[in-house]
């Protein structure tokens, strides 16, 4: 048993990994700008050192959806230009202004904005949000030419700064998707409007990471780039793609969850194994029990994920329980067998390199690498390497 006093368990976030990604997505959106999206924290990453290896690749903006995670950054001292689009009627614009965090702007909150920056004596930088197609946040197409009357009449009261505007894509994911350029046209002709009201923006964007290898493909890449984009699942070495792995697109994972084995045993021929018994072993065998659950982040429909010890990738069997899930080594004997008795080994869940991918468990769960790493609880130390 290993005596190395380590957490328990963690999520291990490769900073150098970050830095690599980022240098790498700004090479391939050069050039144009580059936004490190640091939401929920950095997709579950630890957004302050996340978001210093970030300025350190490279990038030139940060971005969140709420002005509390952009204030978070603020007051871990980094004072890099930093954007926060997502709102409600309780959130603080004043703090915002303050500490110079400048806001994404989707209608009700133009006249809010700019009557606090007013009250204040201050202007606030202001990113107009377009909604040219994907029915979230964002003016209507119907709604935006008033909407960019109302801003350029704010911007010559002085209340606001009209710096930049912003889109979001639906379909980048699928490079043959119609809506990708039916979006981008949408754009362009909302910019067109918005400057015939008078509004100059100097920072257009529109891509996230799909978008951003997206272009690489197109004819004209500058309608897709435009000045900056804004890549957040690229940055984590994670593959927005269903057919692309990380690796074909140069990104190297950033984060592995790992543990230790916490038990080993022996057990005969129909041993259930957890909740509803749903695994039956089917001849003597050895079970590795891993301490991680659902409470931890792992998804408790995610029965078949791998789990990495000694170097095999093995099928987590039976439901994943709220602090456990159980591996079936596959033979007998292991537990007395002191050369490869594996208590107390490494258990990876996913990582870089020869480690499973966190595709093998947002498949095995049905769902998007973007949910797995952005659950991964609390409870989970971060460390950082
Ligand atoms: N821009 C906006 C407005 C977003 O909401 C997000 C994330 O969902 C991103 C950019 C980053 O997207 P991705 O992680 O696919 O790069």
């Amino acid at each position: 048993v290993s005596r190395v006093r380590r957490p328990e368990r963690s999520a291990v976030v490769d900073l150098a990994a970050i830095r690599h990604n980022v240098r790498h997505l700004k090479k391939l959106a050069a050039p144009a700008a580059l936004m490190a999206v640091v939401k929920a924290d950095a997709y579950g990453h630890g957004a302050v050192p996340v978001a210093q290896a970030a300025l350190q690749g490279g990038a030139d903006m940060l971005g969140v959806a709420h002005v509390t995670e952009a204030l978070e950054l603020r007051e871990a001292g980094i004072k890099a230009p930093l954007l926060a689009w997502l709102h409600t009627v309780n959130t603080d614009f004043s703090a915002a202004i303050e500490y110079q965090v400048a806001l994404g702007v989707s209608g009700w909150e133009l006249e809010e904005i700019a009557r606090v920056a007013q009250d204040m004596g201050a202007t606030a930088q202001v990113h107009l949000k377009v909604d040219t197609g994907l029915g979230r946040n964002g003016y209507t197409l119907a709604g935006w030419p008033a909407a960019v009357r109302a801003a350029a009449s704010a911007q010559q009261r002085g209340a606001i700064d009209v710096v930049g505007i912003m889109t979001h894509l639906g379909a980048a994911d699928d490079p043959q998707a119609p809506e990708n350029q039916e979006q981008l046209d949408a754009f362009q002709r909302a910019v067109q409007v918005a400057r015939e009201a008078g509004l100059t923006p100097s920072i257009l964007h529109a891509a996230n990471t799909p978008g951003t290898f997206d272009a690489q493909d197109m004819a004209d890449p500058t309608s897709m780039l435009c000045d900056m984009v804004r890549v957040g699942i690229g940055i984590y070495g994670i593959s927005p793609f269903a057919e692309r792995t990380a690796e074909e697109l140069g990104l190297i994972p950033a984060m592995t969850l790992r543990t230790t084995v916490n038990n080993v045993k022996e057990v005969p021929a129909g041993q259930g194994v957890s909740y509803g018994f749903n695994y039956r072993t089917e001849q003597p065998t050895t079970l590795a029990l891993i301490p991680l659950g659902y409470a931890d982040g792992v998804p408790r429909i995610g029965t078949g994920g791998p789990v990495r010890i000694h170097g095999v990738s093995y099928a987590e069997v039976g439901r994943v329980a709220m602090d456990q899930m159980v591996v079936d080594l596959g033979e007998p004997g292991l537990a007395s067998d002191p050369d490869r008795n594996p208590l107390g080994a490494e258990a990876v869940l996913f990582g870089a390199g020869a480690n499973p991918s966190v595709r093998e468990w947002s498949q095995a769960a049905q769902t998007i690498d973007y949910e797995i790493v952005t659950r991964i609880s609390p409870r989970v130390p971060r460390e950082y390497v």
